[in-house]
């Protein structure tokens, strides 16, 4: 008798200690998820716990996220380029995704349930549409009253994300999220000012300096060719000392607006030192030199005035190298300064000759890497 009236009990303890321990197994694996997303150094080891870790700790088929390019801190990650350089599918940002997330969350509450009673356009936008998951949640990203995204998880298993399902471990898992976001973005950031020059908005010679190496090695993969301008601003001692400093940093500024105008928007363009810039042209030296003399005609109309409203008349002295990359990827360093100098030369090539002039590199001077490359 008693033995009977024990037994019920003893199994809903038993229960009760399994769903606790699971719980606490599930808790641990979160934890662990979280540490990785808190500890994140950039936004690409983010997205890599996001999309490899925790897919695999929880066995879900898909996650996603949608983030607002239009979050102030969110704007320089996710700027076409940025986004570019990722390549991450699960990676949204397209305004459907968002009204659809929107729509599903009106209430500012995750929204949770079977895939297929999703509409269609929110099922695209959200998923991989090749592999639709079966159910799914989809948690706001918000802190402080501003949504900067959803966080879209999916599982094979119609049962496994539905109504009266306790969101709360998942509600605490979309704010660490959030938080991390904030985090990387503003790691992101500071790493961009230091890569940007403040008075023309261009990048620096360091983040130069790596992007020609990084350019090299892309190169040598493929035998293909890697070009470089050194462009130089005529005479702008003479600015300076017409006109003032201050109207000599404005046209710095003004040329530097310039000559990006006339370099394509994927072409690495850097202030280089005081009135120096040099670009990273994907192409041969013909399409180097006609971007060259490009950026030296642009230059010199430029309309210009100082604080009388004359004009300031400006020029620039342009060098061009190229190279085919052949091999060498273990030298990359070297290589671009290699690239760097020729291009310099040349500019001074161009000064002699009278400035307001473009100058290509034709070697014959000593080429310590002719071994690996090729000059096209
Ligand atoms: P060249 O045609 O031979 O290049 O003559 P240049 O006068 O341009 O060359 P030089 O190297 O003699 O002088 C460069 C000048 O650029 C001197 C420096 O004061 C000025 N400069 C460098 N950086 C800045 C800056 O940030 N703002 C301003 N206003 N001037 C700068
Ligand atoms: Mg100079
Ligand atoms: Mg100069």
């Amino acid at each position: 008798m008693t033995n009977l009236a024990q037994t019920p009990l003893s199994d809903r303890l038993r229960a009760l200690v399994d769903t606790v321990q699971h719980n606490e197994r599930t808790l641990r694996r979160f934890q662990n998820v979280e540490l990785c997303l808190i500890g994140a150094q950039d936004f690409a080891s983010f997205l890599a716990t996001l999309f490899d870790h925790l897919p695999q700790e929880f066995a879900l088929a898909s996650v996603s996220i949608w983030l607002d390019e239009r979050t102030p801190i969110l704007r320089d990650l996710l700027d076409p380029g940025a986004l570019r350089a990722l390549n991450q599918r699960n990676l949204k940002t397209g305004r459907e995704g968002g009204s659809a997330a929107a729509r599903l969350c009106e209430t500012g509450r995750p929204w949770l349930g079977r895939v297929s009673e999703m509409d269609e356009p929110a099922q695209t936008a959200l998923f991989d549409a090749a592999a639709l998951p079966a159910s799914a949640i989809v948690l706001p990203l918000a802190a402080g009253g501003q949504l900067s995204g959803y966080l879209c998880l999916g599982s094979q298993d119609a049962g496994r994300f539905g109504e009266g399902m306790a969101t709360d471990i998942l509600e605490r898992f979309a704010s660490i999220v959030t938080a991390s976001l904030d985090n990387v973005a503003h790691r992101e950031r500071l790493k961009q000012l230091g890569m940007t020059d403040p008075l023309t908005g261009l990048s620096n010679r360091r983040y130069f300096d790596e992007r020609l190496r990084e350019e090299i090695q892309r190169a040598a993969r493929y035998s293909l060719p890697v070009a470089c301008l050194f462009i130089d601003v005529d005479c702008f001692k003479r600015i300076n000392d017409t006109y003032g400093h201050l109207t000599g940093d404005r046209a710095l500024a003004a040329v530097a607006a310039c000559v990006r105008q006339q370099v394509r928007l994927g072409d690495t363009l850097a202030r280089y030192g005081g009135e120096e810039f040099a670009a990273l042209l994907q192409g041969d030296r013909s399409d180097a030199l006609i971007a060259a003399e490009r950026v030296r005609h642009a230059v010199e109309l430029l309309e210009l005035q100082d604080d009388e409203g004359a004009r300031i008349a400006l020029t620039v002295s342009i060098g061009v190298t190229a190279r085919v990359i052949r091999g060498g990827a273990h030298q990359a360093a070297e290589l671009g300064q290699a690239l760097l100098e020729e291009a310099d030369r040349a500019m001074y090539q161009a000064k002699n000759n009278g400035r307001n002039r473009v100058e290509v590199f034709e070697g014959g001077a000593a080429k310590p890497h002719e071994a690996d490359a090729g000059l096209v």
